[in-house]
C-alpha cells in the first residue's frame, strides 16, 4: 500500500478516505486481522486517512480436477479433489491482493 502516498499527495486538501476496500484471495496467506492491524497504523499516518475504514474482501479460488473434470470454487486451498480424491489439480485466481476500491468524502 505504499504507493497510495503518491496519489494522497495530489488530491485536495479537504480530500478524505472514509474506507478501503481490499481484494484478497485465498492463496494469499494475509490473514484480514493482520491486514486490518497494518491499516490501522498506516492510517495515522496520513490526515486523510485517519478516519478510515478497511473493508477485505475475500475471493474464491476456482479449482478443476485433470482426473474427473469436477470443477468448484474453494475458499482456500486444496490439496485433493472432493469428488474422486485426485491430486491432479489445477487452479485459477486466488492470488488478488490489490486495492479495490478507495471510498472518499471531502471534509465539511
Ligand atoms: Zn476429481
Amino acid at each position: 500500500m505504499a504507493n497510495l502516498r503518491p496519489w494522497l499527495d495530489e488530491q485536495g486538501e479537504r480530500f478524505r478516505v472514509a474506507e478501503i476496500v481490499v481484494k484478497c484471495g485465498p492463496f494469499r496467506a494475509v490473514i484480514p486481522d493482520a491486514l486490518s492491524a497494518a491499516w490501522d497504523v498506516v492510517r495515522e499516518e496520513h490526515a486523510m486517512t485517519r478516519d478510515s475504514a478497511i473493508t477485505i474482501n475475500p475471493t474464491a479460488i476456482t479449482v478443476s480436477c485433470a482426473d474427473c473434470g469436477h470443477s468448484f470454487d474453494a475458499r482456500r486451498p486444496v490439496f485433493k479433489c472432493p469428488n474422486c480424491g485426485g491430486e491432479g489439480l489445477s487452479f485459477s485466481g486466488g492470488n488478488e491482493l490489490y486495492i479495490e476500491d478507495i471510498k472518499t468524502k471531502l471534509e465539511e
